[in-house]
C-alpha cells in the first residue's frame, strides 16, 4: 500500500510498505477514505524535541476510514461500518481509560498512531491502518455526516474544544484565543458556545485571522507589536478573563500569562515537546491565575460534540483549505508548514 513515511527533518515520503494485518482478536484493520496533516506532525517533521519516530515510519494520526476486517473478539463494529478513531491509543480497560484519561493509558505506554512515544503504532497518513482496542476506540460515524464534518472529532476539534472548556468560559466573558491555525480556530468555534461577549484572536497570518473573524473573532496581528498590551488596550486596560494558548511555543505561552486579567485562566494546548519550558512564574503567581494545560482525551469528546457538528453549531470542515491525493502529502506538509497557498487544513485522500 502507499503511506507516508518519516526520512528526517523536513523529510517525508510517499512509500510503498506493507500492508497492516489483524495481530490481535481485538484489532480492526481499516481502509482509510480520509485522512490529514496536523500541527503535531510539524514537531516531528522540524525535529523538535530531539525524539523522532524510526526512518520509514508511517505518520499520521487523524484519519477515518471502513472496517475492512476484524478480530474474532471485535463486538461492537462489523466490516463496512464507517467509523472514526481518536489520535490516542488506548485499551479502554486500565485504571487511566477506567478515570476517562485514555492518553494516560498504561497498556499502550501513552502511544499515539504514527507517535514517538509508547508503542509504535502505523500512522493514518496511509491507505490501511491497523486499529487495536477497536471495540473501545472506533466510534460509527452516521451515514449523512461527511468525513470532512467527522474527521476532526478524533483531534483537533476535540482539542479545540477541550481548550474553551478548560477555559471555564462563562457568559459575558473576553476570550483571547492565541494561534488561529486549525486548532486555535476551532477552539474559537468552540469557545462561542460558552457565550462570550468578546473573542480576539491572535496570529501573525493575515489569512488565519480572516478566517477566525469569520468565526466572531476580533483580530490582533503580532506584527502590531506584543499581543498582551495589544488585548490590555482593546479591554480597557484589564486584559481578558480567559486565553486558550492554540500555539505550543515559550512565547505565545509567555504571552498568554502576560495578557490574562487578575484571577483569569490560562488553558493552553499547544504541545510542548521539550522537557522544560521557561514562563513567567512571577507573574502568574501574583495574578492568582489558573492555569490548564494537557493533551487532549479527545475519546471522550467524539460521542458529545457529534450532535453539534451534524445540526451544523459546529463547522470543523469550514478550515479545509486543500484536499490533495495521499502521494502529493510532502507538498501538503511543505506549504502547511510555511503558510503558502493560503494553507489552514490539508486533507488527504488516500
Ligand atoms: P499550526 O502550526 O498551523 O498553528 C499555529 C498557529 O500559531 C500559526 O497560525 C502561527 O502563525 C501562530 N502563532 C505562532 N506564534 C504565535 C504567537 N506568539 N501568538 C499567536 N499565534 C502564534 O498548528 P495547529 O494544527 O493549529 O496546532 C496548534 C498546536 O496544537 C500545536 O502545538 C499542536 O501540536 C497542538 N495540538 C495539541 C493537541 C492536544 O491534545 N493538546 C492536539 C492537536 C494539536
Ligand atoms: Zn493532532
Amino acid at each position: 500500500m502507499k503511506a507516508i513515511t518519516f526520512h528526517g527533518v523536513g523529510d517525508v515520503r510517499a512509500q510503498d510498505v506493507a500492508e497492516p494485518k489483524i495481530v490481535d482478536p481485538t484489532d480492526v484493520v481499516l481502509k482509510i477514505t480520509t485522512s490529514a496533516v496536523c500541527g503535531s506532525d510539524l514537531h516531528q517533521y522540524h525535529g523538535r524535541g530531539g525524539v523522532l519516530v524510526q526512518t520509514g515510519a508511517i505518520m499520521g494520526h487523524e484519519f477515518m476510514g471502513t472496517v475492512e476486517d476484524l478480530g474474532p473478539a471485535v463486538r461492537q463494529v462489523r466490516r463496512g461500518d464507517r467509523v472514526i478513531v481518536p489520535f490516542s491509543v488506548s485499551c479502554g480497560q486500565c485504571e487511566w481509560c477506567q478515570r476517562r484519561l485514555p492518553t494516560q493509558c498504561t497498556t499502550t505506554g501513552r502511544a499515539v498512531f504514527g507517535g514517538r512515544f509508547g508503542h509504535v503504532w502505523g500512522g493514518g497518513q496511509a491507505q490501511w491502518i491497523r486499529v487495536p482496542f477497536a471495540d473501545h476506540l472506533c466510534e460509527r460515524v452516521p451515514a449523512e455526516m461527511t468525513d470532512h464534518d467527522a474527521i476532526f472529532l478524533g483531534d483537533i476539534l476535540s482539542t479545540g474544544y477541550f481548550c474553551a472548556e478548560n477555559g471555564g468560559i462563562r457568559p459575558g466573558d473576553t476570550v483571547a484565543v492565541f494561534g488561529a491555525g486549525p486548532v486555535g480556530l476551532l477552539a474559537t468555534q468552540s469557545a462561542q458556545l460558552f457565550g462570550p461577549a468578546r473573542l480576539f484572536a491572535v496570529d501573525r497570518v493575515g489569512y488565519r485571522l480572516k478566517l477566525a473573524e469569520e468565526f466572531g473573532a476580533e483580530p490582533v496581528s503580532l506584527d502590531r507589536g506584543d499581543p498582551a498590551e495589544q488585548l490590555r488596550a482593546l479591554t480597557g486596560g484589564r486584559g481578558p478573563d480567559v486565553v486558550l494558548e492554540c500555539v505550543g511555543h515559550e512565547t505565545p505561552f509567555t504571552q498568554a500569562i502576560q495578557a490574562v486579567r487578575a484571577g483569569g485562566t490560562v488553558a493552553s494546548v499547544g504541545v510542548y515537546v521539550e522537557p522544560s519550558l521557561g514562563f513567567p512564574a512571577r507573574e502568574a503567581f501574583f495574578k492568582d491565575l489558573t492555569l490548564k494545560m494537557g493533551i487532549c482525551n479527545a475519546r471522550n469528546y467524539i460521542v458529545p460534540l457529534l450532535p453539534l457538528v451534524r445540526v451544523g453549531k459546529l463547522k470543523p470542515s469550514r478550515i479545509i483549505t486543500h484536499t490533495m491525493a495521499l502521494g502529493d502529502a510532502p507538498k501538503g506538509y511543505a506549504i502547511f508548514d510555511r503558510k503558502e497557498d493560503r494553507a489552514i487544513k490539508v486533507m488527504l485522500r488516500p
